[in-house]
């Protein structure tokens, strides 16, 4: 008997999480793993915010919340969106979820019918198409170039529309490549949307705060307030305050969407771990000097990388990221010098994790099989490590 449904059957596993799971294996096997796959920050999660959940416990805020999240904190997120991302909203339209990545499937699932397209820039965050995908939606890839820095230009994108589209990702700061979008790069693609009506723009700012070079991040919403009524925009506390394990993310948009999440999410999970919720209350009142302390860490790794890199031989990082704490390796010269060896991407990451214990991404599963990605997420030493055994193989 065949239990598992076509959707899901064709459905894969998420690669930065399968190599991570695979690397913490070899570990577990005595094996000297170094692990730059991971998508997370490597600082623990800071005092205050722990305290929030210890003291939700003590408090007796230990049961079921209403779905779409405690009002406090649906409060205090509709405040920081008005606030740091210009968006006026309102509680009722701020919806808590179970991290980024429950927000960003809910609006699939509630939006898209059968055969809906989804525009989505490659290289992209490894769950964008599959979520598409279990959403019964197509996605449609939008190309850009490493020499143009991966950024989708409205040409591209306007190329991709077809009256089937239904949405648009837009991800800026950007996993994997670290695109961070200019207000004039957002205004021309807001120029491109403004002809299509119909097209709903799901902006991802996860990593709003993860930025370099005092590039001032700007939401997709307030560059093009008149799509405002058309932008679901999805955020979460994961990266920006290192709280991966605890699962919360939140959204705003149109009310009408907002509520259909609520009621998905009424109907799967019930609510985000009340204790979570707490914590990211006591995030948002808290200190914020530990954030601009971590950024400042991922920046000087980035730089150490950088450099160590351009010293060796097949790889390359063409330019520096503006966001977010990935570097997308390209590793074009090093297949074409050994294609026997290297088909691709993951042949690459396989024989760097067997050969030299060093966890990366391949390329293949952001859509470019001609790279490989590392996280600057990991602590100083692994990131010395790790640069050491590159340098073994390509030095
Ligand atoms: N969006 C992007 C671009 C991401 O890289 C991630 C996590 O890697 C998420 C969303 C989901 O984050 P969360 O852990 O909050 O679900």
């Amino acid at each position: 008997m065949q239990w598992i449904n076509t959707r899901v059957s064709e459905l894969k596993e998420s690669a930065t999480l399968a190599v991570m799971a695979r690397a913490t294996r070899l570990k577990a096997q005595g094996n000297s793993i170094v692990d730059m796959s991971t998508g997370e920050p490597d600082i623990d999660v800071p005092e205050h915010i722990k305290e929030g959940a210890i003291k939700a416990m003590r408090d007796r805020k230990n049961r079921y919340t209403p779905p779409a999240g405690i009002i406090e904190l649906r409060e205090a997120l509709a405040e920081k969106f008005t606030r740091d991302s210009k968006i006026k909203t309102e509680a009722p339209s701020v919806i808590v979820t179970n991290g980024g990545k429950q927000a960003l499937y809910e609006v699939f699932d509630v939006v898209l019918e059968p055969g809906d397209e989804v525009l989505i820039p490659a290289p992209f965050w490894v769950s964008f198409p599959a979520m598409v995908q279990l959403s019964g939606g197509v996605s449609v890839i939008v190309p850009t170039r490493a020499e143009d820095g991966y950024r989708m230009t409205a040409a591209a994108l306007a190329a991709k529309i077809t009256p089937k589209t239904k949405a648009l990702v837009f991800n800026s700061p950007s996993n994997p490549c670290g695109v961070a979008y200019s207000v004039d790069e957002v205004k021309a693609i807001a120029e491109v949307l403004r002809v299509h009506k119909n097209i709903l723009i799901i902006a991802d700012e996860v990593y709003e705060k993860i930025t370099y070079d005092g590039f001032q991040f700007e939401s997709f919403a307030a560059i093009a307030p008149d799509l405002a009524d058309r932008t679901v925009t999805v955020n979460a506390f994961s990266k920006s305050y290192s709280m991966t394990g605890w699962r919360v993310g939140y959204s705003t948009g149109p009310r009408e969407i907002i509520a259909a999440m609520i009621r998905h999410q009424s109907q799967t999970t019930s609510n985000i771990n009340s204790v979570a919720q707490y914590a990211a209350l006591a995030a948002l009142r808290g200190d914020h000097q530990f954030q601009r302390d971590m950024v400042a860490n991922f920046d000087a790794r980035i730089g150490r990388v950088m450099q160590a890199v351009s010293k060796m031989e097949g790889i390359d990082i063409p330019s520096k990221p503006q966001g977010a704490f990935y570097l997308f390796v390209r590793i074009e010269e090093l297949l074409k010098r050994d294609p026997k060896r290297f088909a691709g991407s993951t042949d690459v990451a396989n024989f760097l994790l067997e050969e030299v214990g060093l966890a990366v991404v391949p390329g293949e599963a952001f859509g470019d099989d001609g790279a490989f990605r590392i996280s600057v997420g990991s602590a100083d030493d692994v990131i010395e490590g790790a640069i050491e055994r590159l340098g073994r193989v390509f030095g």
